[in-house]
């Protein structure tokens, strides 16, 4: 048999049998119905056609020498090249021909002898069709398998790159949240960040009763001159400086925030008792105290730093900071470069603060302010030369309050401009009311206080002049009361504010004179007309039997300024004595008169007193 004859576009059958008579027939009859057709004597033979090439389809004499057809087929199904070549036993028809046996053995189909011609075509046909059905179902499912695989790899290709874009983000993401958690200047936690570490050392003091923590609330005193007067990026330099120098003071483990401008939050954690707070206070105030050598200049800078132990009651972070917050502001007040606890009485009288900063919001339209008006004596003649207007508060529940009580809060909150506005027109029209009366002396004058703010108001000017327009007072009976922080601002836009009261005719008063920073020729560069000597000068006046303290020198230093003298606070007849011996023009104090409500002030004038 030649093999390199087999068409390849042929089936091809394998026929075994050990008759060759039989071969023959089939094969010739086979092979006109246009198949490649070999032949095999026995199993050897057929083994080796199969080498060769793999027929498409078997058919199986069953009664053959040595290796019968049953052998023959579990051979075959058994070998897994050959296992799914379908087989057609072939059985004559005296042969015991055990079907069921052909079956299990893998065999496909049987045809007995003597053949039917069309009935082995058909079968064979048949046969051929249906493993190649199978055929092709396999090469489908391979095909799919595959196109499943690609597609299986194109996805996880596309997860693992969707994986990396995921962890891109997250990185990217991580940087943001640092970003957004941390300060750009310092690098330090930010706020929110610090009340996250605040809440966690809250719950952890919770659950564990030997974790004790604390917050120290950080505010360094007068900043803000040193960034306005020196700079933006000093006030930078100083910054991270002052941060450095924190950082120095804390263990490892405790967090050091920068909570806003100059203001810094300190966590000290696993801490025994609050001495230990107390300690990292003193040390830092200690460090700070050291001049800070900047790249350009050396500057003093403290802080007041109020200390909060970390109480598990606490409802949340931001109370604990607060209540930090709150007894900084103490350590302030008290003077600078200091430390205080918080208790919880500051809260309460906190509490009380923003209570009144409230109902002071309101207190002008519900007309609750009131004026009391101090008389001020011409020491020459004894007689009254003016009032002081002084604000009061008839506050609904507190009763009537002090300025003291609530001057400091107006000036805090912004609301003193306003009063101070009120208490100008209220003071003009009281005087023009008062001008009225036949008993009222000639150019009785009025003072007013006005805050420091005001002289950076550019309008101020314009209030004034409806004032006066409206209650149509005389211009030069009227004194306005500056500090000397007005001085100290020392801008442009004050010193216009200054010359034009002045082109008005209005005098301007240095009051407090002595209590501030300012020197005698600051002073002297300002068109001012008097100085209102501080009444602690008046008050120190009798312990220096000799000299009298400072008095005389403030009063002949304004004297060689032109400046008229107002000393304020005199109580007592010696007082008044010593002022007049040292050519003092004019006084004030409770000596003459406590502040008078309106309606007092008639009859004290009515009485015509004189000293
Ligand atoms: P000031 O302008 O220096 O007013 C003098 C203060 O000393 C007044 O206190 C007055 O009652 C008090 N006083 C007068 N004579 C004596 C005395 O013989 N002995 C003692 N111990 N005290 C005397 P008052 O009315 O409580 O005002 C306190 C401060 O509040 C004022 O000090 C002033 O700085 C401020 N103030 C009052 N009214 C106004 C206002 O309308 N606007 C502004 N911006 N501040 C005001
Ligand atoms: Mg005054
Ligand atoms: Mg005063």
């Amino acid at each position: 048999m030649n093999y390199h004859q087999l068409n390849p576009d042929k089936k091809d059958i394998l026929i075994i049998d050990d008759k060759a008579d039989n071969l023959r027939i089939l094969s010739s009859l086979l092979a006109r119905k246009g198949y490649n057709v070999r032949k095999a004597l026995n199993w050897q033979m057929a083994f080796t056609a199969c080498q060769t090439v793999l027929p498409d389809l078997i058919l199986l004499d069953i009664m053959m020498p040595e290796v019968d057809g049953y052998e023959v087929c579990r051979r075959f199904k058994s070998w897994d090249l050959t296992a799914d070549i379908p087989v057609i036993f072939i059985s004559a028809l005296d042969d015991v021909f055990d079907k069921i046996k052909g079956f299990r053995l893998g065999g496909v189909d049987y045809i007995t002898k003597p053949f039917e011609f069309e009935e082995v075509v058909v079968r064979v046909q048949n046969q051929l069709e249906l493993r190649e059905a199978r055929l092709e179902i396999l090469r489908l499912n391979t095909e799919l398998e595959q196109r499943v695989k690609s597609r299986t790899w194109e996805l996880e290709n596309a997860l693992k790159k969707l994986q990396r874009e995921i962890v891109s983000r997250q990185h990217l993401q991580d940087k943001l949240l640092d970003i957004v958690l941390h300060d750009s200047l310092t690098g330090l936690p930010n706020r929110v960040l610090f009340l996250r570490q605040l809440g966690k050392a809250l719950t952890l003091a919770r659950e564990d009763n030997k974790y004790q923590f604390a917050v120290l609330y950080l505010d360094c005193d007068r900043f803000k001159v040193v960034n306005d007067s020196l700079g933006h990026l000093v006030g930078d330099e100083l910054l991270i400086a002052i941060s450095h120098r924190l950082q120095s003071c804390l263990n490892y483990g405790d967090t050091l925030a920068r909570l806003g401008g100059d203001e810094f939050g300190i966590l000290l954690e696993n801490i025994i008792d609050i001495n230990s707070a107390l300690q990292v206070a003193e040390m830092i105030l200690k460090k700070l105290s050291i001049t800070f050598k900047l790249s350009k200049y050396e500057v003093f800078m403290n802080a007041s730093i109020g200390i909060n132990w970390g109480c598990k009651d606490y409802e949340k972070p931001e109370y604990l900071l607060r209540d930090a917050d709150t007894a900084m502001y103490r350590a302030k007040a008290q003077g600078r470069a200091s430390y205080k606890v918080f208790n919880p009485a500051m809260y309460q009288e906190a509490i009380q603060l923003l209570e009144i900063e409230n109902d002071l919001r309101r207190a002008i339209e519900r007309e609750e302010l009131i004026i009391y008006y101090q008389p001020i004596i011409a020491l020459h003649t004894g007689k009254i030369a003016g009032f002081e207007a002084l604000v009061r508060w008839q506050h609904p529940v507190r009763g009537l309050m002090a300025p003291t009580d609530f001057i400091p809060i107006a000036e805090e909150t912004g609301l003193i401009n306003d009063i101070d506005i009120w208490v100008l027109q209220s003071a003009c029209h009281q005087l023009s009311i008062w001008q009225n009366y036949p008993a009222m002396p000639q150019n009785l004058t009025i003072s007013i206080n006005l805050n420091a703010r005001l002289f950076t108001q550019v309008n101020l000017i314009a209030q004034i002049d409806q004032i006066i327009h409206d209650t149509k007072v005389n211009s030069s009976n009227l004194e306005l009361e500056i500090t000397e922080s007005v001085i100290m601002e020392n801008t442009n836009v004050v010193r216009t504010i200054i010359e034009e009261i002045k082109q008005r005719n209005i005098k301007l008063v240095m009051d407090d004179f002595g209590t501030g920073y300012s020197s005698l020729s600051y002073i002297h560069s300002l068109p001012l007309d008097s100085l209102k000597i501080d009444k602690s000068f008046i008050t120190r006046m009798q312990f220096y039997q000799d000299s009298m303290g400072l008095v005389p020198t403030i009063i002949s230093i304004a004297k060689s300024m032109t400046m008229t003298v107002i000393a304020e606070g005199v109580e007592t007849k010696e007082q008044l004595a010593k002022l007049r011996s040292l050519n003092c023009d004019f006084a004030q104090g409770f000596l003459f008169s406590q502040p008078l409500e309106p309606a007092e002030v008639i009859d004290f004038i009515a009485a015509t007193p004189q000293w």
